[in-house]
């Protein structure tokens, strides 16, 4: 039996997703079919010179192990690994730097395997004292 998935999805650690992303996986054909890497600030990783290699690894493993086709990058507003909502000064400035940060991982990646596709998704989320709600929106 050969151990093959479709997709590797990276998304935030952020526990107040852990559901919606269920939800998405489900709704997408992913659950069981996806290799997942949950690391705070998602897509950064991979632009981050930091933390670039391990990112990359993540994906290179995906790919060698699982003949993974395709990259899923997903990343949240209010995100804590930018410091969140109130570290930008409009939400357009904050709508901007992430769907820019999911724009420019996946250059990273294409640079690096030409070959798999790679859809970019930016997780919305609204809070208050007694709901929370979190929708996806593709990126282009
Ligand atoms: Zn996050």
């Amino acid at each position: 039996m050969s151990h093959s998935c479709k997709s590797l999805l990276m998304h935030c650690m952020d526990f107040r997703f852990g559901k919606a992303i269920k939800g998405f996986m489900e709704e997408h054909g992913m659950m069981d079919d996806a290799d997942i890497v949950a690391i705070a600030g998602s897509a950064r990783n991979l632009i981050n010179p930091e933390t670039q290699a391990i990112a990359l690894r993540q994906i290179e493993i995906s790919k060698t192990l699982h003949e993974m086709k395709e990259v899923v990058l997903m990343a949240h507003l209010d995100c804590g690994a930018y410091g969140g909502s109130k570290s930008f000064e409009t939400a357009e400035v904050e709508y901007n730097k992430m769907t820019g940060d999911l724009k420019e991982a996946r250059e990273v990646v294409k640079a690096k395997w030409p070959e798999l596709s790679v859809k970019l998704w930016l997780a919305h989320i609204e809070e208050s004292d007694h709901e929370k709600k979190i929708w996806f929106e593709e990126i282009a």
